[in-house]
């Protein structure tokens, strides 16, 4: 297991601008402010009014978008772009996004950011009528089935392959002199409209504008799809309204800080959760110390409002490079060593609050608390600031199978053991609503996604029973690159 595999992981960012003579630069400058919601591959299709141009790689955006040969070669004034960090379908170059495909009426480049629900039973009629599947995606059966369809328009094709599709998904579409947007019925995921000069934007976060100097103008809403042509923008809404349900840990895990998501500052919001989380579980202590740096926000607001001092009591090495991400077993013991250190001067003989966002196996926080008490700390109080994950996602996050996640097979107490914490305590499902929205989940209107932590999961879970495993990232993974 790698040292980050302890945490859910977010598995894509979407990008894609029209109208820009920079397209393929602002996209790949956009890509790499969302790289961290996916590390293992990326791409850029662009379209320069008569041809399509496109380079995926496996890896860091800085590492495959970084010269002039590579951007230059991107030409044009559309590009979409995508970050991948795989739900479903292994990471091979084939899976990298976006996809393309040669359709009757020209190319169509697509890049996704969610999980379909009933991708492997589509994909099975799909295969039994004769369609040939080039790449282990769940994003591959959407550009099939915009092929098959009957609707003559891009858009109508689109809308139409979509009405067959269960599951999250932010789409950023592009095809000849057209850019598409659409978030999926309930809005799981985000994609927000920008604007820099002429040119408009789609992407995953609003830290995607920020670094192309474009301005936010709104989030694109659940079931919209906007049509972006050289005549303007057009927004329609072909989907059955249904109820919102934005993904909750997009505030507690998943989204930059600096993004505001929903009209909600990320860093804002997550200092206010820490703080609920004080108001809910105090303890007597000397010190809050946060798990860097996801813990950070949270243990800022937790010490705010508990009047401890707030100290940087983990000391988090940014140099951990892809060589130890996926270490040798000769210094895989070292594990967390390499990625964080407890500062012994801020811990020694002190009473220890150490704050985090979410345990999902525990391995980690065990090894973080025996760190911590190595460098002197006298107790240690863990306090979480999300509830406990006992579900998986199945909506576009990496997560476990339910046998594997901690909370899912052992109440607060054991866990507090297994960890080897004083105490241990996690915010309230409620508390985290009141902290987010200031509603409580009960009546709340617009509701979130919390499957994770509820079991309540607003789409259906069409594949459920055909997945041996039970993760949404072995759909499909049968398939092996040689
Ligand atoms: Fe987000 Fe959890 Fe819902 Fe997945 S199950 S979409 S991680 S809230």
């Amino acid at each position: 297991m790698s040292f980050d595999a302890d945490h859910l992981h977010e598995e894509c960012g979407v990008f894609g601008i029209f109208g820009s003579s920079e397209a393929s630069a602002h996209t790949a400058l956009g890509l790499h402010a969302l790289q961290h919601r996916g590390q293992e591959a990326a791409g850029i299709v662009s379209f320069d009014g008569e041809h399509f141009y496109t380079h995926r790689a496996l890896g860091l955006v800085g590492d495959n978008f970084n010269s002039a040969a590579v951007i230059g070669k991107l030409k044009g004034h559309i590009a979409i772009g995508h970050n991948r960090y795989s739900t479903t379908g292994d990471t091979l170059l084939r899976n990298v996004q976006p996809l393309y495909g040669d359709f009757s009426f020209g190319g169509l480049a697509m890049a996704h950011n969610g999980n379909l629900t009933n991708a492997m039973t589509l994909r099975k009629q799909l295969i039994d009528i004769g369609c040939l599947f080039q790449s282990t995606s769940d994003t591959e059966v959407i550009i099939h089935l915009i092929a098959l369809s009957k609707q003559s328009s891009v858009e109508d094709r689109l809308c139409d392959a979509l009405s067959r599709v269960e599951g999250a998904y932010s789409l950023v579409v592009m095809s000849n002199n057209t850019m598409i947007g659409v978030r999926d019925p309930n809005g799981v995921r985000p994609l927000v409209l920008g604007k820099v000069g002429e040119a408009l934007i789609l992407a995953s976060e609003t830290c995607a504008l920020d670094i192309v100097g474009a301005q936010y103008v709104r989030d694109i809403e659940p079931g919209e799809v906007v049509i972006i042509t050289p005549s303007g923008m057009r927004s329609i809404k072909p989907f059955a309204k249904t109820e919102k349900r934005f993904c909750i840990f997009e505030y507690v895990y998943f989204s930059r800080p600096d993004s505001i998501s929903e009209g909600r500052n990320v860093y804002e919001t997550r200092s206010r959760i820490g703080a609920q989380l004080a108001r809910e579980a105090h303890v007597a202590a000397d010190v809050v110390v946060p798990v860097p740096d996801s813990g950070i926000p949270g243990a800022i607001g937790y010490a705010k409002q508990s009047r401890i001092p707030f100290e940087l009591g983990i000391i988090r090495n940014h140099y951990v490079g892809r060589t130890f991400i996926e270490p040798s077993d000769r210094v895989r013991h070292l594990g967390v060593k390499l990625k964080h250190n407890g500062n012994r001067a801020i811990l020694e003989g002190k009473r220890v609050i150490l704050v985090d966002d979410s345990i999902v196996r525990g391995t980690t926080s065990k090894k973080i608390v025996n760190m911590v008490r190595e460098a002197g700390a006298k107790e240690v109080h863990m306090r979480i600031a999300s509830p406990p994950t006992t579900h998986s996602c199945f909506y576009g996050v990496d997560t476990p199978t339910r046998d594997q996640l901690l909370a899912a097979n052992h109440d607060v107490a054991s866990m507090a053991k297994l960890i080897g914490v004083d105490s241990l305590a996690f915010i309230s499902i409620n508390g985290m609503y009141q902290a987010v929205a200031n509603i409580n989940r009960n009546n709340a209107n617009p509701q979130y996604c919390d499957a994770c932590f509820s079991g309540d999961y607003p789409i259906p879970l069409t594949d459920a029973g055909m997945i041996a495993t039970g993760s949404q990232k072995d759909l499909f993974s049968e398939v092996k690159d040689v």
